[in-house]
């Protein structure tokens, strides 16, 4: 009769409800084929009993209250699940089985310590608990089964903890067993063994899979299934990459590499037994066993290049260097035989062709013991200069690209690469195995799920890319630019494959963070839910969150915030600012985050400083790059002055005009950064600097119009004060249409006649007459003419509505889009 090995992990041993899943899953199998049921001990248990031994072994009594826990789990469970007449055997083994646990923990607390072979021991109860109770709930449901304790079946050696299998023995013991029993259904703890001496060991943590594997090789089952809690092995960790999907067929190899690189869905020692038989392996889903999971078999069915991504945390790289290395064999083997003598296993090697330095990777925890080893294999080498003392670099990980089909296709590397180095994301050291079925790429810890995501976008969601953005201000223009993301979002993930997410929002008041993405249609409700605002702590967490396609966004105008983008361009987090203080700041400063920008590959735009959603900068940028050069400006950049003059006309109160614009969101928050000119001038200067003149504000003039009895006091003194100069704005008014002119507070940039690269820059109201460009501007327009060596009579001219939230809004959209 056919065989099939069933493992069911601990999820699925979880709970009474679980294992009923547990105990259908199994009945259908019955009808086709005799079958071996695998388990894990309950979720939780093995750490639970772990944890038990060390609080014994400190002397802490609390581990009786643990052990309480896990018997009161375990009678619950047999109390859910058998009928109430058969339940006192079960019931009476797992009391005599949790006493035996306290009798060694009690031994512990007494010695006050525990050795491996103790642990092993104590691990061992997990699965003969859950064993015997799945073994009950089949035989009071129908089925006759029969349980059979895998130490009499799987020799191991006396490696405890990680023991090592004695497959000639356990393969005799194996047949001879299925020659006495009859039953077609027989359950078997996973994870245990025994060595020789019939002394408990265990496989390693995760090991079930690896008992129903050796099993399934022992009796040649038709195949092995792995019943889990998803529904596959799958391209990525379900639990860092949110759009992971199942792998429906993946080969032995693939599914071995994934493995030893960190995907846990199997225990990596588990193909092995299986490989050389062909025997089949599913990885399916005790909690939707109609889904059709992952086989694993000798082809791979995958169109794509990839099959998976993983990775494996806590890695130490160790370097040998020096120039006594160069051109002398022997020093790879001698190392290698240092640390395999110290039981130290290699995970990665990469050697530079300078042949200058060897570079291992191990485990972390094993990286004293490896220096240890090393330096005195070559004690001789280092005294004499030859070599230097093995250095050790902690807090680093691996990333791997798995797929077979790698070895037929260019450019894989290249393109994870730079797609590491897109997202910042630095690379230690590389190694490809020989084979191309993998590549992989050490990085630092902090680094890793950003890199696992980053490739996974890279490589399997082509259809979608993820874009994380946090953004400072809920105000006029924060909260049109929400509105327009609300508005844009299914042209933006139909025609651009964007998925925008808003990962993070803040403004002076409360702050927010929510990495699947906060809904947009209840902001205000649930940032009035979030935290209070913290700038300094919303950016460490942007900066520790380290999520892919970042980009902040500031729209405020808020000195401290431009402060911090510095940081966040440093960690190749783009920035996009309404926010004109950075880039009229100290013009040190400005080069600065323009260097930063360039350096870490994280684009700085602030299209919005200028013109608001105009495409002034843009426009300006593309003239200097492709080769032209400015000989002058002319603009009209205050849509709040232009505003106001094009308004007032003596029939009102000139302060009335001015509150009118602020009333209609043109003005910034203090009014008198426009009607002083300050604004413009830090728009010119902007303009200068964006044309390649290293120019300081105090470098400007400003002629500027409003009395110095406006300047003081708070915004309320300011529109008193305007109140009182009636006359003196009256006057301007007059003298200007006495000349048959406009009113316009002009911007002119005029570079120098030398050629140097410099220039001078002043702003001032002037009367402008009919016949100039300036003159036909109305409302709250701007417009900026340039002057350049392509346009040198007609001005190449950038013309329209050059302030308002709404627009604004657009403006700070595109430049988002531009930066992604
Ligand atoms: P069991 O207790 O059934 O043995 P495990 O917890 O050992 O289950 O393994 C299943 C878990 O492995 C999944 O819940 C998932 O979170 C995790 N996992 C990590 N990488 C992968 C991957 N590439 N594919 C599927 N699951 C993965
Ligand atoms: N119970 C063991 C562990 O947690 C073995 C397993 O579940 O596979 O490591
Ligand atoms: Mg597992």
């Amino acid at each position: 009769m056919n065989m099939l090995v069933l493992k069911f992990g601990g999820t699925s041993m979880g709970s009474a409800d679980a294992i009923k899943q547990v105990v259908d899953i199994v009945r259908n199998k019955l009808n086709e084929s005799s079958v071996m049921v695998v388990v894990s001990a309950m979720s939780g248990t093995t750490d639970l009993l772990l944890n038990c031994g060390t609080k014994a072994s400190a002397s802490d009594e609390s581990y009786k209250d643990i052990l309480k826990q896990l018997e009161t789990r375990h009678l619950d469970t047999v109390k859910a699940l058998i009928p109430v007449q058969q339940q006192s055997s079960v019931l009476s083994m797992v009391k005599k089985y949790c006493n035996e646990i306290e009798d060694i923990c009690n031994g512990i607390f007494l010695l006050g310590e525990s050795s491996l072979r103790t642990k092993d021991k104590l691990m061992s109860y997990g699965e003969l608990l859950s064993s015997i109770i799945i073994n009950a709930a089949f035989n009071t449901n129908g089925s006759t089964s029969v349980w059979k304790d895998a130490r009499e079946l799987i020799c191991t050696n006396s490696n405890f903890s990680n023991a090592i299998v004695n497959f000639p023995l356990t393969n005799q013991q194996v047949s001879d067993y299925l020659k006495e029993v009859s039953e077609k259904l027989i359950v078997i703890p996973g994870f245990i063994a025994s060595d020789a001496n019939k002394i408990t060991t265990t496989l390693g943590r995760g090991g079930s899979d690896y008992t129903a594997a050796i099993l399934a090789g022992a009796v040649d089952a038709t195949a092995l299934e792995i019943w889990t809690d998803v529904s596959g092995m799958m391209t990525a960790d379900p639990r860092w990459v949110l759009n992971a999907r199942i792998i429906p067929s993946i080969s032995y190899q693939e599914a071995m590499e994934l493995s030893h690189f960190g995907a846990k869905v199997i225990y990596p020692p588990t193909i092995q037994p299986v490989l050389n038989k062909n025997i089949p392996v599913w990885i399916k889903n005790t909690f939707a066993a109609t889904d059709h999971g992952t086989v694993i078999e000798n082809k791979s069915e995958s169109s794509n290049i990839i099959t998976g991504i993983s990775s494996i945390n806590s890695l130490a790289l160790l370097s040998l260097e020096g120039s006594g290395m160069v051109g002398i064999p022997g020093f790879s083997s001698r190392l290698f035989a240092a640390l395999a003598n110290a039981q130290i296993n290699v995970i990665l090697i990469t050697q530079g062709s300078s042949e200058h330095s060897i570079c291992v990777g191990v485990d972390v925890s094993l990286a004293l013991k490896a220096k240890e080893a090393v330096d005195k294999t070559f004690e001789y080498e280092i005294a004499s200069e030859k070599v230097e003392p093995l250095q050790i670099e902690k807090d680093l990980s691996i990333v791997a690209l798995v797929g077979d089909q790698m070895r037929h296709h260019t450019g894989i590397s290249g393109r994870m690469f730079s797609a590491l180095g897109r997202n910042g994301v630095n690379i230690r050291a590389i190694a490809q195995g020989s084979t191309e079925r993998n590549i992989s790429a050490v990085v630092l810890t902090s680094d890793v799920r950003k890199a696992v995501n980053v490739l996974h976008e890279e490589f399997f969601e082509t259809s979608k890319k993820q874009i994380n953005l946090f953004i400072v201000g809920t105000g006029n223009v924060g909260k049109k630019l929400i509105a327009q993301l609300i508005k844009q979002r299914t042209f933006l993930e139909q025609h651009l494959r964007l998925q925008v997410n808003v990962t993070g929002l803040s403004n002076s008041r409360q702050m927010l963070i929510n990495e699947t993405g906060i809904d947009l249609n209840c902001w205000e409700s649930s940032l009035e839910q979030g935290e209070p605002a913290n700038l300094q702590q919303f950016i460490q967490s942007i900066i520790y969150k380290n999520l892919r396609n970042s980009v902040f966004v500031d729209v405020t105008a808020n000195a401290s915030i431009a402060d911090s983008y510095a940081l966040l361009l440093e960690k190749s987090i783009a920035v996009v600012a309404c926010n004109k203080v950075a880039a009229s700041s100290q013009l040190s400063n400005y080069k600065k985050l323009k260097h930063l920008s360039g350096e870490y590959n994280a684009p700085f735009l602030f299209e919005t400083n200028v013109g608001a959603g105009l495409p002034i900068i843009g426009t300006l940028n593309d003239l200097m790059r492709s080769g032209d050069s400015i000989h002058r400006m002319e603009a009209v950049l205050s849509g709040t002055l232009n505003f106001v003059f094009n308004n007032y006309d003596g029939t009102k109160l000139f302060a009335d005009v001015v509150k009118q614009a602020q009333d209609e969101g043109y003005t910034e928050p203090d009014p008198r950064l426009d009607l002083s000119g300050t604004d413009v001038m830090r728009k010119i200067l902007i303009l200068a600097r964006e044309a390649g003149v290293p120019m300081e504000m105090e470098e400007i003039s400003c002629n500027g119009f409003l009395p110095e009895s406006c300047m003081k006091g708070t915004v309320a003194d300011f529109y008193e004060a305007m109140k009182k100069e009636e006359a003196h704005f009256k006057a301007i008014y007059e003298k200007a249409k006495a000349e048959n002119c406009k009113l316009k507070f002009v911007a002119s940039y005029i570079s120098s006649p030398l050629g140097d690269g410099g220039g001078k820059a002043s702003v001032g109201l002037q009367h402008i007459p009919p016949q100039h460009d300036l003159y036909h501007l109305y409302g709250k327009d701007n417009v900026v003419l340039f002057y350049t060596d392509r346009y040198k009579e007609q001005p190449l001219v950038v013309k329209g509505a050059g302030a308002g939230a709404e627009v604004t809004a657009s403006g700070v959209f595109a430049d988002i889009l531009r930066a992604i």
